[in-house]
């Protein structure tokens, strides 16, 4: 049995997110999303509306669950049978900063992380971009899930 974890902020889920998590459950048994809880971040969107905006865009993929946790990614595998960590790229500077935290955990667990080059067609889009078309009234429609409404 394949497990691989997606962990990340989600703050909102993106369509550079939901291109890579659609690709990898062909290469995965079961695909975890994972919304990391960090105390010292703050966030646009609750952790209950991003947990909801995943769990609808992905409502008719059974391989797909997700689940929030707090710590290290490498404790949250080790004890939940996740073998890899799966994670996006979209450039040179996610390449610098992926390596740094993949080496890292290599060190802490025998945990395999798993990068995918996400698709040309979404490869400009962040969460923090989103952010700010949201921020100031822009049509931000068309960079995530249709999941994702802001009230
Ligand atoms: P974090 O706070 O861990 O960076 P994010 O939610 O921003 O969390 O990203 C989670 C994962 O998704 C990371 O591996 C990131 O590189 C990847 N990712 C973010 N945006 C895109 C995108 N447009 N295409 C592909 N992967 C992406």
């Amino acid at each position: 049995m394949k497990r691989a974890i997606f962990p990340g902020s989600f703050d909102p889920i993106t369509l550079g997110h939901y291109d890579i998590i659609k690709r990898s459950v062909k290469l995965f048994d079961e695909v975890i999303v994972a919304i990391g809880i960090n105390a010292d971040k703050k966030y646009m969107f609750s952790l209950e509306e991003r947990l909801r905006f995943i769990e609808e865009a992905f409502k008719d993929e059974p391989k797909v669950s997700v689940v929030t946790y707090k710590g290290l990614t490498v404790d949250f595998c080790q004890k939940n049978n996740v073998e890899f960590i799966l994670r996006g790229l979209r450039n040179p500077a996610d390449f610098e900063f992926e390596k740094a935290i993949a080496h890292t955990n290599r060190d802490l667990a025998p945990i395999e992380t798993v990068f995918l080059l996400t698709a040309a067609s979404t490869s400009y889009i962040s969460s923090s971009i989103v952010r700010d078309v949201i921020r100031n009234n822009g049509d931000y429609t068309k960079l995530v899930p249709k999941s994702v409404r802001v009230k």
